[in-house]
């Protein structure tokens, strides 16, 4: 299984299909010390093999590496997704402490579209820290864009190229802000590929897939082995038949699937001592784990764990 785990739900950016601009917060969180246990619990529960740290936003956590050093003494492959704002100078520390995959999300590339998308500004900073995590020699590096329907797709595209990063665009999905405008808003994958084949950039699909969730091109007549372009098409082309995701929020609830809306409460048999009933909540989980019957999603993404 491939595990997920929000660290926290607050957030730095106020992004117009994630979070309100007075987004509010959940007063209470569990612990980093319990965080790290039922990550524990959980690796240990679901035979998990592959570990991601989300959010909210990430890099707001002060031990961000000491989380990063444990998800590393439970398994090999440790990701991190990140709108890269206060990145740049956690770097050596998190290389240090083993992380192994880096996804920056980055929706546009001039300071205008930027802060009309993050409702704040920090293009520079995430730039800057794209070019400082490829220099950390961090690989695969993927810059993930939410595709809305202003999206500059091939701008993002020859971005990628230029930079020697991977680009995924991720449909919008219909979760938390985005349940108001995602019907109208919500742009395939087959469109995004056809805009950017209309400004002037032939892509070809590849036969592998670096994750069952996204299908992946390159850039025809282009020499850039480190560049791929991906389309996560959770709505378009839905993967729940090939999906073995986890998610444990900051609240220590865990969830099968990013359209369950209630989740499994973990933090409370923790607090009363009571290991061996998380792992069998864990295993039960698991064992119900079903595709959603609707793809709508109440609360927003950062709660959960993007
Ligand atoms: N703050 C970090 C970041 O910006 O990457 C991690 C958390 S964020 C919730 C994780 C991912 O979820 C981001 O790539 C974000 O753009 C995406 N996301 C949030 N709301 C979404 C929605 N309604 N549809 C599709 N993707 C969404």
């Amino acid at each position: 299984m491939y595990l997920r785990v929000s660290l926290t739900d607050r957030c730095n950016l106020r992004c117009v299909y994630c979070l309100p601009e007075h987004a509010q917060f959940a007063s209470t969180r569990a612990t980093s010390g319990e965080l790290r246990r039922l990550m524990a619990l959980v690796w240990a529960a679901a035979k998990v093999r592959k570990i991601r740290l989300t959010g909210g936003e990430p890099t707001l956590c002060d031990d961000l590496p000491e989380f990063v050093a444990h998800a590393r003494s439970l398994v090999d492959v440790v990701g991190l997704t990140t709108n890269g704002v206060l990145l740049e100078p956690m770097l050596p520390q998190l290389k240090v402490a083993g992380l192994s995959r880096l996804n920056i999300s980055l929706d546009a590339l001039d300071a205008e579209s930027f802060r009309r998308f993050a409702r704040r500004d920090g293009l520079d900073r995430v730039v800057s820290s794209i070019r400082a995590a490829r220099r950390y020699g961090f690989a695969p590096l993927k810059i993930n864009a939410v595709a809305m329907p202003d999206t500059d797709y091939a701008a993002l595209v020859r971005f990628a190229a230029w930079e020697g990063v991977h680009v995924r665009f991720i449909e919008l999905m219909a979760i938390g802000e985005a349940k108001a405008f995602q019907a109208r808003a919500h742009v395939a994958a087959d469109e995004m590929r056809r805009r950017i084949f209309d400004a002037g950039i032939s892509l070809s699909e590849r036969t592998d897939r670096d994750e069952a969730t996204a299908r992946v091109w390159s850039i025809d007549n282009h020499d850039v082995g480190e560049c791929s372009v991906g389309f996560i098409t959770t709505v378009s082309q839905p993967f729940c038949a090939t999906c073995d995701r986890l998610r444990l929020s900051s609240q220590g609830r865990l969830f099968t699937c990013l359209m369950d809306n209630s989740g499994h409460d973990l933090l409370t048999p923790l607090r009363a001592g009571d290991e061996e009933q998380v792992k069998a909540l864990v295993v039960a989980a698991v064992a119900g784990k079903r595709p959603p019957a609707t793809f709508v999603r109440h609360e927003n993404m950062a709660s959960i764990g993007g």
